[in-house]
């Protein structure tokens, strides 16, 4: 049987996260959340205070780290070292570490390599911002999903529970690592020539994921 693999990319607060798992449920697809990995580095570099732009160091650090998704009751999970570290990884301090250590190479290549493992030989849906670009170039459906800033502010300050952030230092955040992602020399934010481009601002999840099944219908059909 033919396997397909469907890329999702767009800037911070897209509503990538929610639309790639809609649409992944939808196929009857596995779901990646690439961010999450990027997070699971931050998360390891905060908690073990670890100088990430000392190469020779990272590079020992990151040997030792392990890094994976569990499925648990049809939720992904993020193991680190053995341990369910989903819960922590969604603070603004880890969003903006993810955006830092996402700039370094050799951060970028060990996760090219885990994401390539997971994307062997199976239809999935993986969400980022380099999917269709870089890690899976030759994707069979390639999405850029995206949003005026400020609805994209809105949907992030809605789904903040513990925070004393305001909607402003929200916005700010995505200015800050939209620049970030788009200006790294490696792998940076931008469309693939091949993506469907498309602007979410005045649709909502069920509108987007609909206009997504009948695009990978098309091809799978
Ligand atoms: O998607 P999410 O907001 O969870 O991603 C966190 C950070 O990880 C992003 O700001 C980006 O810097 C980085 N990232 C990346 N490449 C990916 C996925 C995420 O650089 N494929």
């Amino acid at each position: 049987m033919t396997k397909y693999l469907v890329t999702i990319d767009g800037p911070a607060g897209a509503g990538k996260s929610t639309v790639s798992k809609n649409l992944a449920i939808s196929l009857n697809y596995i779901y990646v959340d690439t961010g999450a990995l990027y997070r699971g580095v931050a998360y390891y570099t905060i908690l073990n205070n670890i100088d990430y732009t000392d190469t020779n160091n990272l590079k020992i650090q990151l040997d030792k780290m392990d890094l994976r998704f569990k499925n648990i009751d049809g939720d992904l999970k993020l193991f680190l070292n053995g341990s369910d570290i989903s819960s922590k990884i969604r603070t603004p301090e880890i969003s903006m570490q993810a955006s830092k250590v996402a700039s370094i190479e050799l951060v970028r290549s060990y996760l090219l390599d885990l994401q390539h493992k997971l994307g062997v030989e199976k239809n999935a849906v993986f969400e980022g911002r380099d999917m269709g670009t870089t890690v899976f170039p030759n994707a069979d459906v390639k999405f850029y999903l995206d949003s005026s800033t400020k609805e994209r502010a809105l949907r992030r300050f809605k789904e903040l529970t513990d925070s004393n952030q305001t909607l402003e230092d929200v916005e700010q955040d995505i200015i800050d690592r939209d620049n970030n992602d788009k200006s790294r020399k490696i792998s940076p934010l931008k469309q693939a020539e091949d993506a469907h481009f498309i602007d979410a601002t005045h649709m909502n999840v069920d509108e987007v994921v609909n206009k997504m099944v009948g695009i990978v219908s098309n091809i799978s059909s």
